[in-house]
């Protein structure tokens, strides 16, 4: 009989649950608001007893404790989300089963989604993987594997130039104020030109700032981790007219500067889209139970 694994997907609006061979071939799936940890966790994990899983792949939102040595380890950590603060996610499913089990961020799970499902003939062992929504935030994958350090990356908080001139919009991260995230995400669009994001029509102002920002964001992760393909998903990222500004934006701030021939060219095959659409996170998930608990 075929192996099955158990993919979550925890968002901070909707979970998604998955069963599946863990090559992106899904027999079952359900989907259900988040709400408070105690019923949300609980209806996941009815959802997995129906199955006999050989592992389960868990990628809540963050910020979360990652640290194998940490008490709090397989929690989230300090967060707006109410009541969800050092919610134990992994330890609630450690109750219920007794199976090999990864841990990681959403965004991780993206990423690592997105790499596993390259074509295996690129030869390609770096992907960077942004997600530009409600949220901003990083999954980076480094030969293979998703990096961590004191905890995650969080490069959504990086620091960009802000022309206050050009853009006078403050930002509104709590902590931060005009970081990526406070800058670019959805409801800072939102804030700034006094409607919803997705309510802009294509050739608003709104876009071609957005693009700025996000492509000075890109060029600071090429400078950092040169990595060979990054993924931009998420909400805002659904705006397709993005990616050609933001290409091309990268190839004004890099001036020629990256030695590779991938930089000289449209770069269309270099920043792209998801290539599982808005499944990377669930798909990755899953091929994190199958790959990442041996
Ligand atoms: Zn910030």
């Amino acid at each position: 009989m075929e192996e099955l694994y158990g993919g979550m997907e925890g968002g901070g609006t909707k979970f998604v649950c998955a069963v599946g061979t863990g090559l992106g071939e899904i027999i079952d799936e359900t989907r259900f608001p988040t709400t408070t940890p105690d019923e949300t966790l609980d209806r996941a994990i009815v959802f997995f007893k129906k199955y006999t899983l050989t592992a389960i792949g868990l990628a809540p939102f963050g910020p979360l404790e990652l640290n194998q040595d940490s008490p709090a380890f397989g929690s989230i950590a300090s967060t707006p989300k109410s009541g969800w603060s050092h919610a134990d996610i992994l330890g609630r499913f450690r109750a219920h089963f007794n199976l090999p089990m990864a841990f990681d961020l959403d965004v991780n799970a993206a990423a690592f989604g997105e790499y596993h499902w390259l074509p295996k003939n690129r030869r390609l062992f770096s992907l960077v993987y942004i997600t530009i929504g409600t949220g901003i935030g990083a999954g980076v994958i480094v030969n293979g594997k998703v990096v961590h350090g004191l905890t995650h990356p969080e490069a959504g908080h990086m620091r960009l130039p802000h022309d206050r001139h050009k853009d006078p919009f403050p930002g509104i991260c709590p902590f931060h104020g005009d970081c990526f995230e406070g800058l670019a995400n959805g409801p800072a669009i939102g804030k700034r030109w006094g409607q919803p994001a997705d309510t802009l029509p294509e050739d608003h102002p709104a876009w071609d700032l957005e693009a700025d920002y996000i492509a000075h964001a890109v060029s600071n992760i090429i400078y950092m981790l040169s990595p060979q393909r990054i993924v931009l998903g998420g909400g805002v990222m659904e705006r397709l007219q993005l990616f050609p500004l933001i290409r091309l934006k990268v190839r004004e701030i890099l001036n020629d500067y990256i030695a590779s021939p991938t930089m000289t060219g449209s770069m269309s095959g270099y920043i792209l889209p998801p290539g599982l659409g808005k499944r990377s996170a669930i798909l990755g998930a899953m091929a994190m139970a199958k790959y990442l608990t041996k």
